[in-house]
């Protein structure tokens, strides 16, 4: 198959690597998506993914601690999501390399733009971890920004219990319609709970388009990356 994006930017939470555990990391889960991202990587395209860290632990979750260091104590959960994702990458001989926006060099490299676009034009597949290194984010805006930053045509945004956008909460309504495409001003108006607004308003600003889809069968994530049409697209 003719993959259809260059280069994109893959965007797995938390809740994801957690497998039906619901929390921490399941190793199988990881290796099924690693199995896809190699896929992906093989046929060519330049693959850089944004990993959560919902399954550790949320900044917001936690109300009577300072937010900011909640928040820190979440951006320090995607990157244990990261080296549990590189770890199981390499294990199949993908050469990767795992980025933080927080400093921490005896663990992964810092994130420095021009060397996570060398990374790409190498081959390797680039790991985002630590969000954008500020409180008050979260990782769909990093999913964002880095994809603007790298100039990925692209953002695959992984979710877990869903197949892309509806118009009201299908396991509550059983009548919940599903888009096939959408704006991102319709994102906002509609206050559609797909990304927060900071993550929506960059993609929007950017122009960079969106596909939401559903990460329970993990081919879809190749397929997604190939140019399949599945889940939601937004633009
Ligand atoms: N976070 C942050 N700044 C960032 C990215 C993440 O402070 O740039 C923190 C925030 O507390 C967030 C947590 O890290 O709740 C985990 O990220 P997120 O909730 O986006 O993970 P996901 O829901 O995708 O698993």
């Amino acid at each position: 198959m003719e993959p259809r994006y260059k280069r994109i930017v893959l965007k797995l939470s938390g809740e994801a690597m957690a497998g039906e555990k619901g929390i921490g990391i399941d190793s199988s889960t990881v290796r099924l998506f690693a199995r896809e991202i190699k896929r992906i990587s093989e046929a060519g395209v330049e693959t850089c993914i944004v990993v959560g860290g919902g399954n550790f632990w949320r900044g917001r979750d936690s109300k009577d601690m300072d937010r900011a260091t909640s928040d820190y104590m979440g951006m320090l959960g995607t990157v244990m999501n990261a080296l549990a994702l590189q770890d199981a990458l390499e294990q199949m001989d993908v050469v990767t390399r795992v980025m933080t926006a927080i400093e921490m060099k005896q663990v992964a490299e810092p994130y420095i733009r021009r060397r996570a676009i060398r990374h790409l034009e190498k081959g390797r597949v680039v790991i985002f971890s630590g969000g954008i290194g500020n409180p008050y984010f979260s990782t769909d805006t990093t999913a964002a920004l880095r994809a603007a930053e790298i100039d990925a045509e692209v953002i695959l945004l992984a979710k877990k219990g869903t197949d892309g956008i509806y118009d009201s909460d299908p396991n509550i309504n059983a009548d919940a319609v599903k888009f096939d495409s959408l704006s991102y001003f319709d994102i906002l108006s509609k206050n559609l709970k797909i990304m927060d607004s900071t993550a929506t308003s960059l993609c929007m600003e950017n122009d960079i388009p969106l596909i939401v889809f559903g990460i329970d069968i993990s081919e879809n994530i190749f397929d997604a990356a190939m140019g399949k049409e599945l889940g939601t697209c937004v633009k």
